[in-house]
């Protein structure tokens, strides 16, 4: 069960030293809902919670850089966080919003695509997803079936099961949250991606990474791989842990710990 296997004050902190020793070379980088936001009935709804700002204003003064990297629209997160020092990658990778920048970048890699997950959802019954208590969010490149707070969500995702398949067929790739499904163009983004994108500045060889669902473990993975070829010299990953969430975050990660607030706790000692 999620909270018996956190890991101790003590062990995080050793983990986590390399890079409050040397912040100059470190990236602080964290996902959004149900990490840095605690997960509310309505995603619309999703905010920091008391004191988290603070926090990250003070790293992004003190580390080479602090990134957000989310499955919403780079500028949806943006204004969430309220603070303009941070890279936010949005749309789990699809697109880039630098420190500065007013319009994010999008990932070139999507290209003639960009539309393909529109035109399937508008080709949908959309009575039907109405009918089974599933939310239609139109990000873009991406569209989001949710059903968080459905009448009854067993049904609704039974029909997002349904959804999923056609997708497939249909091409596109559909991607399972916590209470969402995803369908995203073949190709491109990931939080994979998104990771290794930001981690291509100069001079950063250390970095903590935070997360709770499926796309995170994605990320995981990838800086795992980061820290084995040598690009970093530390890799720490931290699942943000909870009982809807896949058991993938606490299995691959490096120190678990039990909701936002504990994840608020570490980027607090980090910003000390
Ligand atoms: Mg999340």
């Amino acid at each position: 069960m999620p909270g018996e296997s956190q890991t101790t004050t003590a062990a995080w902190r050793g983990l986590l030293e390399p890079l409050r020793a040397e912040p100059a070379r470190a990236a602080i980088l964290t996902d959004f809902d149900g990490t840095l936001a605690p997960i509310v009935e309505r995603a619309d709804e999703a905010a920091l919670p008391g004191g988290a700002r603070e926090v990250l204003a003070r790293l992004i003064d003190r580390y080479a850089m602090v990134g957000a990297v989310s499955g919403r629209r780079a500028a949806d997160v943006r204004a969430r966080i309220g603070l303009d020092g941070i890279a936010y990658a949005g749309n789990h990778g699809l697109e880039l919003l630098l420190p500065g920048e007013s319009e994010p970048v999008p990932d070139p890699s999507v290209g003639e695509r960009e539309g393909d997950a529109a035109g399937f959802v508008g080709s949908l019954d959309l009575g039907r997803c109405e009918e089974a208590g599933l939310r239609v969010e139109d990000k873009g490149p991406i569209q989001a079936l949710h059903w968080r707070g459905a009448p009854d969500e067993g049904r609704a995702e039974a029909s997002a099961r349904e959804i999923a398949v056609e997708a497939g067929r249909a091409g596109l790739e559909p991607h399972w949250g916590r209470k969402v499904l995803e369908l995203r163009p073949v190709g491109g983004g990931g939080k994979d991606a998104a990771v290794a994108s930001l981690l291509a500045e100069d001079g950063v060889d250390r970095v903590v990474f935070a997360g709770d669902d499926r796309t995170d473990v994605d990320a995981f993975r990838r800086l795992e791989e980061l820290r084995e070829a040598g690009d970093l010299t530390a890799a720490v990953r931290v699942g943000v842990v909870s009982a809807e969430g896949p058991p993938e975050i606490a299995e691959e990660s490096d120190v678990t710990v039990a909701g936002p607030a504990g994840w608020l706790e570490i980027l607090t000692w980090l910003a000390e």
